[in-house]
C-alpha cells in the first residue's frame, strides 16, 4: 500500500485524534471544516497526481529503502535528476493548485535528516540514523505526510535558547528516560500541520555547549498525547465561511495553512529520536534543511506564478486591452521573472552533490540565491498583475449582489440585474467570468492566497537575510579579490 489514493489521504486524516484550535474553540470535525478543506484539497492534489498515468513518471520513484514505488514527495534524493525532477513537481503542484500544497516541508526534512544523522552518528557512535531510515520506509510504506517543523517562537532574538526567560521559546528536552524523552515548546507558522499525519522537529539555529537541550530533533505523531495545534488565520478567510461565496473566495477549492504547534510534556521513544544533545550538528540540520527548502520555492512558486499570470492575461483579454502593447510587455515582464526563479531552482538542483549518507544535496550558494530572487520576484509580479487587472479586483459588489434579485431600479431592475450590466467588460464575456477572474486575482494578490504567493515567498524558508548571511558565507570573496589581483598585477 504504498501509494495512498485521495480517498484514503482524508480517510486516514479523520482516524487521527489531532487537537486542533481555531477561533477560540476545539474545532472536532476539522476535516470538513470550510476554512480548513481547501488546505486539505491542497495536499490532496500529491496524491491524486501521482495516481495519475500522465504524471506518473514525475510524481512517483522507486524506493531504495523499501522497494516499492513511492511518492516523490517521501523520495531522498539519489542524484542531480531527482533534484531537478523534485523541482519540476513541484512546478506542476504550484500549477495545479495555485497554492502552497504543503508536503515538500516533509521531503526536504527527510533529505536533510538523512545526511545529518549519517554524520552524527559518524562522530558520536550513536544510532540516529538507523532510527531514521526506519522511520522514513514506515513513511514511504504508508504514504505519510509529514510536517517538517523548524521555526521555533524564539522570543528575545539576541538570546540564545538557554537564555532566554522561557525555556519553552525553544524546543527543548525537560525530562531524559531510559525509554526516551520528555519535550517542551512549540513551532510558529507550521505549514501544512493540521494535514500531516506525523511531524519532525529540528533545531531552528545553530547552537552552543549551553543549549544541549534545546539540541533536539524527533518525529512524533501529529495527535500524540500532549500536542496541540492553533490555527493561522489568514486574510479574508471568512469569506469560506460565507454561504454561495465561492466567487468572493477567488480560489475556493485550494489554499495553504499554518499553525501554532504546541508540544505540552511530550514524550518520545528512543526510536523517534534523531538528535539528542549534539549541538554542533544543529547548524547543520538547520542548513540543509533551509538549502533544500530554499531549492523548492523555484518550482512551488514559479507554478503559482504561472497561475497568476495566465490571471492577469486573461484580465487583460475582459477588459479588451489584450493586444495593447503595454500589456503584453507587462506580461512578458512577468514571465522573464517567473522562468529567471526556475532557472534558479534548476540550476542549484543541477549542480547538487552526494552527501556522506549517499543522498544528494543542493547547490547551497545557488539555493540561496534562488530564495532570494523569490523575496523579491513574486511581488513585481503581483504588482504587475494588479496593474494590468484594474482596481476592480478589490471594489466590486459581493456575489451575492450579482445573485441579488432585489428590485432596486426605476423599472424594477434587480441588484444582480445592475451589477451586470455596469461590469461588464469586453462583448461575448460574460460579467460572471470578469468577476471571477478579478476575485482570483485579489485573492493571490492580497487575499487568504497571498500568504502563499507573497509573505511566505519573503519569510518562508528563511527570511532575506537569512539567506544573505547564507551568500555571504558561500560567496567565495577571498576567492574572487585573488582573481581581481592576479590580472590587475598585484602581488603582495
Ligand atoms: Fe511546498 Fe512551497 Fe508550500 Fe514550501 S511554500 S511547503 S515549498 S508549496
Ligand atoms: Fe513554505
Amino acid at each position: 500500500m504504498a501509494l495512498k489514493t485521495v480517498e484514503e489521504y482524508i480517510a486516514s486524516l479523520r482516524e487521527l485524534k489531532t487537537r486542533v484550535y481555531m477561533f477560540g474553540e476545539k474545532i472536532d470535525n476539522w476535516v470538513d471544516h470550510p476554512m480548513i478543506r481547501p488546505s486539505i484539497n491542497c495536499v490532496a492534489m500529491t496524491y491524486e497526481l501521482a495516481q495519475d498515468p500522465q504524471y506518473k513518471d514525475l510524481m512517483t520513484v522507486k524506493s531504495e529503502l523499501t522497494g516499492e514505488t513511492i511518492n516523490r514527495f517521501t523520495n531522498l534524493h539519489r542524484n542531480t535528476e531527482d533534484l531537478r525532477n523534485k523541482v519540476k513537481m513541484q512546478r506542476l503542484l504550484g500549477q495545479k493548485t495555485a497554492s502552497c500544497f504543503q508536503r515538500c516541508v516533509g521531503m526536504d526534512c527527510f533529505n536533510a535528516e538523512y545526511s545529518t544523522t549519517f554524520e552524527i552518528d559518524e562522530k558520536y557512535g550513536t544510532h540516529y540514523h538507523e532510527n531514521f531510515k526506519k522511520f522514513l520506509a514506515f513513511v514511504q510504506h504508508n504514504d505519510l505526510v509529514v510536517d517538517g517543523a523548524m521555526t521555533d517562537p524564539k522570543g528575545d532574538r539576541s538570546k540564545a535558547p538557554h537564555a532566554q526567560a522561557d525555556p519553552d521559546l525553544f524546543v527543548h528536552v525537560v525530562e531524559r528516560r531510559e525509554d526516551g524523552i520528555v519535550v517542551c515548546g512549540a513551532k510558529c507558522h507550521q505549514t501544512g500541520s493540521v494535514n500531516s499525519h506525523w511531524h519532525i522537529f529540528m533545531p531552528t539555529i545553530a547552537m552552543g555547549p549551553d543549549d544541549k537541550d534545546w539540541a533536539v530533533s524527533f518525529a512524533c505523531p501529529t495527535d500524540a498525547e500532549g500536542m496541540y495545534l492553533i490555527y493561522g488565520r489568514q486574510s479574508c478567510d471568512t469569506r469560506k465561511m460565507e454561504e454561495g461565496a465561492s466567487i468572493d473566495v477567488g480560489n475556493a477549492k485550494f489554499g495553504g495553512q499554518e499553525a501554532l504547534v504546541v508540544l505540552d510534556h511530550v514524550f518520545i521513544p528512543n526510536e523517534y529520536i534523531f538528535m539528542n544533545g549534539e549541538y554542533d550538528f544543529a547548524g547543520m540540520l538547520v542548513e540543509r534543511f533551509a538549502g533544500y527548502h530554499r531549492q523548492s520555492y523555484g518550482g512551488c512558486k514559479v507554478g503559482v506564478g504561472d497561475v497568476v499570470i495566465g490571471a492577469a492575461a486573461l484580465a487583460a483579454e475582459y477588459n479588451g486591452v489584450e493586444k495593447a502593447s503595454a500589456v503584453k510587455d507587462k506580461i512578458i515582464e512577468m514571465i522573464h521573472l517567473n522562468e529567471t526563479l526556475y532557472c534558479c531552482g534548476i540550476a542549484c538542483s543541477a549542480e547538487g552533490v552526494p552527501t556522506k549518507a549517499g543522498n544528494y544535496q543542493i547547490d547551497l550558494l545557488l539555493a540561496n540565491v534562488c530564495k532570494q530572487n523569490v523575496t523579491r520576484f513574486p511581488y513585481e509580479i503581483v504588482r504587475l498583475a494588479e496593474d494590468i487587472a484594474g482596481g476592480l479586483m478589490v471594489t466590486m459588489p459581493s456575489a451575492a449582489d450579482f445573485n441579488s434579485d432585489t428590485p432596486v431600479g426605476r423599472n424594477g431592475e434587480t441588484i444582480g440585474e445592475i451589477c451586470n450590466k455596469f461590469f461588464v467588460g469586453r462583448e461575448g464575456v460574460s460579467t460572471e467570468n470578469r468577476q471571477r477572474i478579478m476575485r482570483f486575482l485579489e485573492n493571490m494578490c492580497l487575499g487568504a492566497a497571498a500568504v502563499g504567493y507573497r509573505t511566505e515567498s519573503m519569510h518562508g524558508a528563511g527570511s532575506p537575510q537569512a539567506q544573505r548571511i547564507m551568500i555571504s558565507r558561500q560567496g567565495d570573496i577571498a576567492g574572487k579579490k585573488a582573481m581581481a589581483k592576479a590580472i590587475a598585477g598585484i602581488t603582495d
